[in-house]
């Protein structure tokens, strides 16, 4: 099937349209750098942005891929979870669309998306596989029967998302907003080894009721503690060790986690998704782990993992293989939309 899908969650206002598993054009304008200054995403100038971008991100998509509206089979949009402002935004340009075109449309879950993109990239999914989709406001593990129907939600992070903890991490050692890519620049010099920061809900007493969950913030504020005693020490914080072994602490329980869960589950095939996957301290942990416990690891190449419309385009894709009914025209957008909802 031929569709276009449209990203507008958070700072990215990301138009894609895929042939099947081909992707024929990713078009993505950021506002990244106009909340900079703010040290995180201030919604109304992300929905601003996005109201400036959609229409000629979508006229150069189109353009791009050489493709005429009336030849999609299907138009799919972000409904949620993200913000409420910038996800009107999309879902609003999506329902013109649909009611210009006649196409049908999927609302979809931009968390879902960040699994299903990986389609385009190594090929339809195995009947059954564990997601692990990490960005800057999840940190989630689904079982994962049907992409477009079928997505079971066995644990989430109970405070900070990994994506959040490198970029509040990234801030106490005064690096720039987001922080997570410059955390991962610095650890790649520092000793993973240097100090043992703690790894959340790994002890014997969060096995059973939270063997599927995440806990980032006790680690954040074991790395803003073990600064603050550098500091009080008068000695230079050594901050390429302290990011080597930050990083190492949530990579390892990142994919203890996920292992764990694979063999609990019977599953051989893991997919990492999110803009946290871009993560090389996690890429190569989980590389070695998946080898060693002979999983089949699927993480896409870093242009995927970000937010943009290809992820959503291959969702909506999914929905059309999966003959789910389009969405009915009067859906609105859902800022906490829970990840057991594929589409609206
Ligand atoms: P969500 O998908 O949950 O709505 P989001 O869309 O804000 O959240 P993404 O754009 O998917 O998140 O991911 C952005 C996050 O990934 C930021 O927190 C950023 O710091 C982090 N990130 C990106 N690259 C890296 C990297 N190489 N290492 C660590 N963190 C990274
Ligand atoms: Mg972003
Ligand atoms: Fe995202």
């Amino acid at each position: 099937p031929l569709v276009l899908g449209i990203e507008s969650s958070c700072d990215e206002t990301g138009v894609a349209i895929t042939r099947g598993h081909e992707l024929l054009v990713d078009a993505v304008a950021s506002s990244v750098d106009e909340h900079a200054r703010f040290g995180g995403i201030i919604p109304e100038i992300a929905s601003r942005a996005h109201l400036e971008a959609m229409i000629p991100t979508l006229s150069r998509a189109l353009e791009t891929a050489d493709v005429d509206l009336s030849a999609l089979d299907a138009i799919a949009v972000t409904a949620g979870p993200g913000l409420v402002g910038p996800l009107t935004v999309g879902v609003s340009a999506a329902k013109a669309l649909a009611i210009a075109t006649g196409k049908p449309l999927y609302g979809v879950n931009h968390v879902i998306g960040h699994a299903a993109v990986d389609q385009l990239v190594h090929g339809d999914f195995p009947d059954r596989f564990l997601a692990l989709v990490v960005s800057g406001g999840h940190s989630s593990m689904l079982l994962v029967d049907d992409i477009a129907t079928g997505v079971h939600e066995l644990g989430s992070t109970l405070d900070d998302a990994a994506g959040e903890a490198f970029d509040k991490v990234g801030r106490l050692l005064g690096l720039p907003y987001p922080g997570g890519p410059h955390i991962d620049r610095l650890a790649r010099a520092g000793d993973p080894q240097a100090i043992r920061f703690p790894r959340g809900l790994t002890a014997a007493k969060d096995q059973d009721k939270h063997a599927y969950d995440f806990s980032f913030s006790g680690l954040k504020t074991a790395v803003a503690r073990w600064v603050e005693a550098c500091e009080a020490e008068g000695r230079e914080v050594p901050v390429a060790d302290v990011a080597a072994s930050f990083a190492e602490s949530v990579a390892d329980v990142l994919t203890a986690k996920v292992i764990a869960a694979a063999h609990r589950n019977g599953v051989n095939t893991v997919v990492i998704g999110g803009g946290f996957s871009a993560n090389s301290q996690l890429r190569d942990k989980a590389a070695q782990r998946c080898a060693e416990a002979g999983i089949e690891l699927r993480i896409p190449p870093i242009r995927y993992c970000t937010d943009n419309g290809s992820m959503i385009a291959a969702l909506g894709m999914s929905m059309v293989k999966a003959g789910v009914a389009p969405s009915t025209l009067d859906f609105g957008v859902d800022s906490s939309m829970p990840l057991e909802i594929t589409h609206v």
